[in-house]
């Protein structure tokens, strides 16, 4: 039988240790780690995203800051709530909830962000250093897939894996993750020329191109580990119904493969543990207190 690798148990698991980690450290710190998430318009996942950070954040007893700003707010004002919060004492982290409207220059908005308090990993800096393999923020569902390998003990190192997807946000800085580990690593995008031949070399095959059911047994190597990050909502032709699924057909992948990660319940979960680690690491790191959590950070 294959094994599930289930992101919402371990989830569960890391949220107990951070929960330990914040009450045995507040009597130094004398205030909570502090995350403030900036949302802009009214994108409805991204309304979802923004809910289940703070009711994460809340679980653990980091205190959220929630920016919700209209679609009309300039460039300029989103930029002096950046380096506000980059000033404010109290935070430990900041994100912008993405994507935001067309309209604004997204890169540069992450651009000033202050390093220390990108907890989404995504500025230039922090990329910079993924890429030199230096210590530093890292993206959240990147880190949080390198967790759900170790956590079964599945080898990185030497293993050939496929990436599927150049994003900075998912397929770029995770592939650089695996290649800090010694992983040997193909990343593929939607000019990739053969992915089925390509994909089927795989030790570990990893979704990441935003296409439901890309993905079917005919591109997996027997006894391959496969990760799924994709989500999508599907309604039912009467659009009576609505389910998730990612960028696997799993029901056909699953009897074929070591190990899986469904939808709902894999990469998800710990993608929002991850921004509490990063998070909870920045508070840390404030106070100049030894962190707990160096494991959990690729
Ligand atoms: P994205 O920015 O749209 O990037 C998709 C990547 O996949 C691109 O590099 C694209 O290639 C490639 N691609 C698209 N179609 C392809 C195909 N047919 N064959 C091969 N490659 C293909 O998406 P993303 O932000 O990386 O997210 C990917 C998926 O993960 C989405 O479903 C998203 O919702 C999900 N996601 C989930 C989590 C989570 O926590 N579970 C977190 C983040 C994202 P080109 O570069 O050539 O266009």
């Amino acid at each position: 039988m294959s094994l599930k690798l289930d992101g919402k148990q371990l989830s569960l698991e890391i949220e107990e240790k951070l929960k330990k980690d914040i009450e045995s450290y507040i009597n130094t710190s004398k205030r909570p780690p502090g995350l403030a998430v900036i949302r802009i318009g009214e994108d409805p996942a991204s309304g979802v995203y923004v809910k289940n950070k703070e009711k994460a954040c809340s679980r653990v007893g980091i205190k959220s800051f929630i920016f919700h700003l209209k679609e009309t707010v300039k460039q300029k004002e989103v930029e002096q709530l950046i380096h506000k919060l980059n000033l404010d004492n109290d935070i430990d982290g900041m994100l912008l909830q993405l994507p935001i409207p067309k309209n604004f220059d997204e890169q540069k908005l992450i651009s000033q962000i202050n390093p220390d308090k990108d907890v989404d990993g995504l500025n230039e800096l922090n990329i910079g250093k993924l890429v030199k393999n230096e210590p530093a923020m890292r993206s959240c569902t990147p880190a949080g897939i390198i967790n759900l390998l170790r956590s079964q003990n599945i080898k990185i190192e030497g293993k050939k894996i496929v990436v599927i997807g150049r994003s900075l946000l998912v397929g770029k800085p995770l592939s650089l993750m695996l290649l800090n580990l010694n992983g040997t690593v193909t990343m593929t995008h939607s000019k990739t020329i053969n992915l089925n031949k390509i994909c089927k070399e795989a030790d570990i095959l990893i979704a990441a191109a935003g296409k439901p059911n890309l993905i079917d047994s005919s591109f997996v190597k027997k006894g391959a580990v496969i990760i799924d990050v994709g989500i999508h909502r599907l309604t039912s032709s009467d659009k009576s119904k609505t389910r998730l699924c990612g960028d696997v057909l799993l029901e056909d992948v699953i009897p074929k493969v070591f190990a899986y990660t469904p939808v709902p319940g894999g990469v998800g979960p710990m993608t929002v543990t991850m921004l509490l680690v990063n998070t909870i690491f920045s508070w840390q790191k404030q106070f100049g207190l030894s962190s707990t959590l160096k494991d959990l950070l690729p």
